[in-house]
């Protein structure tokens, strides 16, 4: 099975390979090194190398690196981190920024040609202009004073943001962004890979068809908002193709899909950027956040969000895509890897009365669809800790857990029932219980018909655990739903539990994803957890376990 589901786009990669178009496939992804990759990116990732790998092709990880301002070493770093722990391996590594000499000598060709000027107007004047389809003042600049206004301005004679170099297209074309499009800027800014060497910058519908053709990409695949761009694109390499070293063909096409946009959660590195520094969440690696590197810390595994973007498709259609399905594919993910075990998240004390000693349980860790074998020694002892939500003194109708008069059969151990209550200012404490001799293990004929099985751990073998719990980002589906997607933020998203887990999770490797049986899948936090101070936390509740507020 591919990794890249059926749709438009592998349809025209094979028809394009068929008919020999391109001697081979290559594609790219182009992040801006500008904030950390979100699951957003991993679609384009995944359809990117996915398509390199499904067809025998290449894919270069190139940063579309053109805006010094906002952009760092730090980000790129992380990226290229994240694509690979995401599985996939970059035939090339590079960098739109090295590119610079070329686009420049691209565009003295262009302004040779009078299919440039340079624009002295301001930011607003211009915009004024193209919206009424009229020509900039500047339009017919001669050949000879745009060359040299030009080539001054890559000397740094003019302060930033006084010029800029644009195509001499139509001031008044249909598609408004072929109305002149501005094709260089000036900005007095180190860049964090090319140096001090510049102070003008491409634009990205001037750069990123040319770092295309450069690098020999064929399919060039971007998302729908770059749609009405794809003129850009073309104008850019037919005018240039065969010049200043460029091949004549085979040229890049242009290809778009619709992003992926997740409910209850923003995909917008501004936005994420703002959850970070406004210290909204702990850093880029919050579990809560959508981030590859949050949710690679939360547990989620990479298999799963390359299963994530299989399922949802690629397409021209821009829908929301549940929260819950992406929760439905992680637990997917996890049912078969995760051995079953127990913890106990908000402890209840109970002392069983008629009980001494220890004894250890070989408990099966896996139960039996899954077909795995394997189980762990589980000990049990006078006193245990169950769920406090576990028990109630006055059980609503139906209520399948402890309450007086009513047995439940300890997972895997004994049937128990009720003897005491010990109360403190209105709180229940601990409780007294006995078991029922000769039920230890699950046997439904026993005649005693427990009403349900909860989770448990031995109070005295059990490792003190503090669970982290996450929830939805957001309250809202739509974050901006009000118009303030900080508004919308669930106060609730963490929320911290000191609990309990059996002690055989100490001989696992620390790594381990488990199923807490009737609680969600976990697994140990690895910037905080410890040996002896363990923080696990929960990837994805089990099934049922989502309560909407
Ligand atoms: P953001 O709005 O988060 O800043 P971006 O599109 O500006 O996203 P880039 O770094 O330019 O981020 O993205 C790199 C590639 O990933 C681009 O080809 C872009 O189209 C794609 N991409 C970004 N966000 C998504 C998304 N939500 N779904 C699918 N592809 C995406
Ligand atoms: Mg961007």
């Amino acid at each position: 099975m591919g990794l890249v589901p059926p749709c438009f786009i592998t349809e025209i990669v094979e028809k394009d390979l068929r008919e020999g178009k391109y001697q081979k496939l290559l594609t790219r992804f182009p992040p801006e090194p500008n904030g950390y990759l979100h699951i957003g990116h991993a679609r384009s990732i995944v359809l990117n190398f996915g398509l390199a790998l499904d067809y025998g092709g290449e894919c270069n990880l190139r940063y579309d690196d053109t805006n010094p301002e906002t952009e760092k070493e730090e980000y790129a770093r992380a990226i290229e981190e994240d694509v690979r722990w995401l599985g996939f391996t970059p035939d090339r590594v590079l960098y739109a920024s090295d590119y610079f000499e070329t686009m420049y000598q691209c565009a003295l060709e262009l302004i040779r040609e009078g299919k440039a000027y340079v624009d002295d107007l301001s930011e607003e004047e211009m915009s004024e202009l193209r919206a009424q389809g009229k020509p900039s003042p500047y339009r017919n600049r001669r050949v000879e004073e745009n060359l040299e206004l030009f080539e001054r301005m890559r000397r740094g004679e003019f302060p930033t943001g006084s010029r800029v170099l644009r195509a001499k297209i139509d001031p008044a074309h249909p598609n408004f962004k072929l109305r002149d499009p501005v094709l260089y800027r000036i900005v007095h800014a180190p860049h964090y890979h090319a140096g001090n060497r510049w102070t003008i910058y491409p634009l990205y519908d001037y750069a990123h068809p040319l770092e295309d053709f450069i690098e020999g990409v064929s399919h060039s695949l971007c998302t729908l908002e770059f749609e009405n761009n794809r003129a850009i694109y073309d104008w850019v390499i037919e005018n240039l193709k065969g010049k200043c070293g460029l091949p004549l063909s085979p040229r890049p096409h242009q290809y778009e899909f619709a992003r992926l946009d997740l409910t209850h959660t923003v995909l917008s590195k501004r936005k994420l950027i703002k959850l970070v520094e406004g210290g909204f969440v702990s850093g880029w690696d919050d579990p809560r956040l959508p981030t590859l590197r949050a949710l690679r810390r939360r547990g989620v595994r990479p298999e799963a969000i390359r299963e994530f973007v299989r399922r949802t498709g690629i397409s021209r259609n821009e829908a929301r895509i549940e929260m819950e399905l992406f929760e439905e594919v992680v637990r997917d993910d996890l049912n078969p890897i995760a051995p079953r075990v127990l913890g106990v998240l908000e402890p209840l004390r109970v002392v069983l009365t008629n009980y001494q000693g220890e004894e250890w349980i070989d408990a099966p860790y896996w139960p039996r669809d899954i077909g795995r074998e394997g189980s762990r020694p589980l000990p049990f002892s006078q006193e245990i800790y169950i769920e406090r939500s576990d028990f109630s003194l006055d059980p609503p109708k139906g209520w399948k857990r402890l309450a007086p008069g009513q047995r439940v059969r300890l997972r895997h151990a004994y049937v128990m029932e009720l003897e005491d209550v010990v109360e403190e200012k209105g709180e229940v404490k601990l409780l007294k219980a006995r078991i029922l001799p000769g039920t230890l293990g699950a046997n439904p004929e026993d005649g005693i018909k427990p009403k349900g099985v909860i989770h448990w751990v031995s109070a005295r073998h059990a490792l003190p655990v503090e669970f982290r719990l996450y929830d939805r980002l957001f309250l809202t589906e739509d974050p901006e739903e009000g118009g303030d997607f900080l508004k919308n933020l669930n106060p609730r998203a963490l929320e911290v539990k000191q609990g309990f887990i059996e002690p055989s999770v100490a001989q696992d490797p620390p790594d381990t994803r488990y199923q807490l049986e009737r609680l969600g899948y976990f697994w140990q936090d690895p910037v905080d957890s410890r040996p002896g101070r363990l923080v696990m936390n929960r990837i994805v509740p089990l099934k049922e376990g989502y309560r909407p507020q």
